[in-house]
């Protein structure tokens, strides 16, 4: 049996979500939402999306010394997640994101980072015998691009391969890139980094090529209902998304990142995983929240089944 631990270095929010008819414009109040908290958090997410989708999950975060954090632990704990390396920042409070969800399932969301802004360096060569144990490293942008940087390092070292989900996108250097196995960006942060506008296929292939350009070795490009686009030097191809009736789309990137990342430690080839972790994708959107929607193994494996 291949080893299918997965670590996970990233972010841990709780999320606030309001489900309304549609999403507020600035300056706008609107009445009749329903509240609901969850937790989330792109790190976070993805750890319970690969320990749900059958992985040995390592975290490496850091929340604040609060209930919430409290909360969050207990959380990752009750899902089988190893919470060794998930810190306890005495002076931050944990991050929290507020979210707006429209009937259309749409989503706008608002992140106040609070201790996912203090996980550093220093906290992942803390964690460094980790790193020997495990197969894949995922993580996401929304904690100190240093540390992302000397956690990518370490796991090239350690002969990890390394899944980067660039979100939210922001400017990335090549000396990070060329650590970076597996790209995930969605349409949006494809854009962001080619310049290229991802509406069709074709468009997706182009915007592959530029990011292979940088050194990337794989690139996996999410098209919401549409599938994800996969392309590296022996593959370029669509592969097609399930035809779901989407509620939420919150945490559908999470879902699929997670699912991925495990179906690779698995020892999947690439478009089967990609296959597998559409189909966990596929599974959140027709659910409410980040975490909350995330589907168990036997559900994605049933889902493939009958689709
Ligand atoms: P993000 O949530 O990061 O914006 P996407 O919207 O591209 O990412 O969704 C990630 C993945 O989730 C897609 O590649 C697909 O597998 C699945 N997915 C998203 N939206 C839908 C949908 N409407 N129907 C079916 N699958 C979906």
């Amino acid at each position: 049996m291949a080893n299918s631990h997965v670590l996970v270095v990233g972010s841990s929010n709780t999320d606030m979500i309001v489900k309304m008819d549609r999403i507020p414009r600035p300056g706008e109040t609107i009445l009749g939402g329903e509240f609901l908290t969850a937790a989330g958090g792109k790190g976070a997410n993805q750890a319970v999306a690969a320990a749900r989708a059958g992985g040995r999950v390592t975290f490496i975060a850091r929340v604040g010394k609060d209930m919430f954090g409290e909360q969050a632990i207990a959380g990752f704990a009750s899902e089988g997640i190893n919470v060794e390396h998930v810190i306890r920042d005495p002076a931050s409070p944990t991050g929290v994101a507020l979210i707006f969800v429209g009937r259309d399932g749409e989503n706008s969301i608002a992140v106040a980072s609070g201790a996912n802004g203090k996980l550093s360096s220093a906290d992942v060569l803390n964690a460094r015998g980790a790193f020997a144990g495990a197969s894949v490293l995922m993580m996401q942008l929304e904690t100190p691009l240093e540390t992302i940087q000397t956690a990518a390092e370490l796991a090239a070292q350690a002969g990890l391969r390394v899944i980067l989900n660039p979100a939210p996108a922001q400017p990335l250097p090549d000396c990070l890139l060329r650590h970076i196995s597996i790209l995930t960006p969605n349409e949006t942060e494809s854009e962001f980094f080619t310049g290229l506008k991802v509406d069709s296929t074709a468009a997706a292939g182009e915007a592959a090529s530029k990011l292979i350009a940088r050194h990337v070795q794989t690139v996996v490009i999410t098209l919401g209902g549409r599938g994800a686009f996969v392309a590296d030097s022996s593959t370029r191809q669509l592969v097609p998304g399930f035809n779901v009736e989407p509620v939420d789309t919150t945490a559908a990137g999470d879902t699929f990142n997670g699912a991925l990342a495990v179906a690779l430690a698995e020892g999947q080839q690439l478009v089967q995983a990609v296959r597998f972790a559409n189909a966990a994708g596929a599974i959140s959107v027709t659910r409410i929240g980040a975490q909350p929607s995330v589907p168990q193994r036997e559900e994605i494996e049933q889902f493939l089944a009958s689709h």
